[in-house]
């Protein structure tokens, strides 16, 4: 047997299973149309009947009503009689026969009240019909001695001649007993074989309905549990399809993250060890062998400042992209000149030209004033050349483009480096994503980038890179010129 822990008996027992949910509801229906067939089928029969039979004596009596005005009485009376099965009975106002049609014979509950009792029966329903004030009256009445039921009704017609005439019509009532029993019958098979069928129907239906959604809720079972290479398959609806399309896009991007934090913490131990060790080695080497020497010793002790340098680093790029990636940081805004602003940054790369040869080149369009935090646009700015430095070609040459196009000042940063392989392109700006792995001539974090990319996010400026592999990359960001 299952072993379900018991918070989890109580969940299942609070929320039943989907499946359990549209078979109760189908099965719900069923009966719910079953009932509605029994109460009108069984129920209802006899009183529909009857008001079906009123209604028939009402047509009957409207057209008797038209003949008498019309002179065809007797004809048309006839018909009526004989189609309804009627007994017809027009009177004066003093119950003095007109015009009678008797398709009963001696059934006729009117008949005998003729003949046996005074139409004693016949003035009590022309008294009932006056006092109501209504257009008719109807009454059922049994017949003891037939063990019948028979409809009586009265209506009363002003003739032509300004005299009254009363209607009387009188129609057995079908004893509906075994009509009643009948349909019974066929609604007791009815309601087995529909109840039979709905169930059968339902637990189909609710199968196929849960199905889908058992198969996705058992893959994320799988991916709560770390499994991130689980595929959701969300066939049969269109909802499901769309649920297991979001979750295998989160589920990439989860792994997506894990990956990285992986990476992260890789490249952190990594990168924080080989300093620590460098700075511990030379220390010792200081100690125990170059303390004396005061020009290996100054060339030992750089070796520490410049580790010690690498680190402190790293430890602000990993302080600065948490502080952009948390949000809290606010921008201060300010209008700056683009070419005095280049200008600025280029200053910082004179030293670099002139010792190292390499050749920066600044290629300027027309002077535009844009709004940014000029701070973290020469972070932007500083780590797009300062990589470009990194990893540009034999020619050593970088060139900072500045181009105006559709009201935005376009920062291009170009090299003739190796270049980005294709497939790197999409991941580049992503946090700790560093190309040569754990190449330590070049003096990266891996951070680099993710901090340019969170700057231009916050200041809503459109970003990228186009880059071909053995001929070099440029990197662009566009600012809104004001
Ligand atoms: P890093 O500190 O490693 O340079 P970045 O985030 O600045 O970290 O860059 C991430 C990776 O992108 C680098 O490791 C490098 O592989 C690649 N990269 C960045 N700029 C360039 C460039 N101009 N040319 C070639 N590759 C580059």
């Amino acid at each position: 047997m299952e072993n379900i822990p018991a918070n989890k008996r109580f969940h299942r027992l609070c929320n039943p299973m989907l499946k359990s949910y549209v078979w109760l509801y189908f099965m719900i229906f069923a009966m719910a149309i079953l009932l509605l067939l029994w109460v009108f089928q069984y129920f209802f029969l006899e009183s529909y009947y009857r008001s079906m039979k009123a209604n028939n004596m009402e047509t009957a009596a409207s057209e008797l009503k038209s003949a008498i005005n019309s002179g065809d009485l007797a004809r048309t009376a006839r018909g009526i009689a004989f189609k309804n099965n009627l007994f017809i009975l027009i009177t004066d106002a003093s119950l003095r026969e007109v015009f009678s049609e008797n398709t009963m014979g001696s059934f006729s509950y009117f008949e005998s009240d003729r003949s046996d009792n005074h139409n004693m029966f016949a003035y009590s329903m022309k008294q009932d019909l006056n006092s109501s004030g209504q257009n008719y009256i109807t009454r059922v009445h049994e017949n003891k001695m037939f063990q019948t039921k028979e409809m009586f009704y009265v209506t009363k017609v002003q003739a032509t001649d300004g005299t009254e005439r009363y209607i009387f019509l009188e129609s057995s009532i079908e004893p509906i007993d075994s009509t009643a029993q009948i349909i019974k019958k066929q609604l007791i098979y009815i309601t087995v074989i529909l109840l039979e069928l709905a169930f059968i129907i339902s637990l189909f239906i609710s199968r196929r309905i849960a199905k889908p959604i058992t198969a996705i809720t058992a893959s994320a079972k799988k991916f709560a549990e770390g499994d991130f290479q689980v595929q959701f398959n969300g066939t049969g609806y269109l909802e499901v399809a769309e649920l297991s399309e979001v979750l295998n896009k989160a589920r990439g991007e989860v792994s997506k993250v894990t990956d990285l934090r992986k990476d992260l913490i890789a490249n952190i131990s990594h990168d924080l060890r080989t300093p620590l060790t460098m700075v511990k080695a030379y220390a010792e080497m200081i100690r125990d062998l170059s303390g004396d020497n005061p020009v290996k010793r100054k060339e030992h002790i750089q070796v520490i400042i410049d580790e010690s340098d690498r680190l402190s680093n790293l430890v602000s790029s990993i302080l600065e992209l948490s502080r952009l990636e948390s949000g809290n940081l606010e921008l201060e805004l300010e209008d700056f000149d683009v070419h005095e602003k280049l200008h600025e940054v280029m200053n910082r790369y004179t030293i670099l030209m002139e010792r190292d040869g390499y050749n920066i080149q600044l290629e300027l369009d027309e002077d535009k004033t844009c709004r940014a935090d000029t701070a973290k646009i020469d972070q932007v700015l500083y780590n797009l050349i300062n990589n470009a430095v990194n990893y540009c070609g034999e020619d050593k040459q970088i060139i900072v483009r500045q181009r105006n196009q559709n009201g935005k000042v376009r920062i291009e940063i170009s090299d003739h480096g190796k270049g980005i392989p294709q497939e790197q392109l999409p991941v580049i700006f992503d946090r700790y994503y560093r190309g040569d792995k754990y190449k330590r001539e070049t003096v990266g974090t891996g951070l680099g980038l993710s901090i340019v990319k969170e700057i231009l996010k916050r200041h809503s400026f459109s970003f990228g890179v186009q880059s071909t592999e053995g001929k070099g990359s440029t990197f662009w960001f566009e600012m809104n010129e004001i």
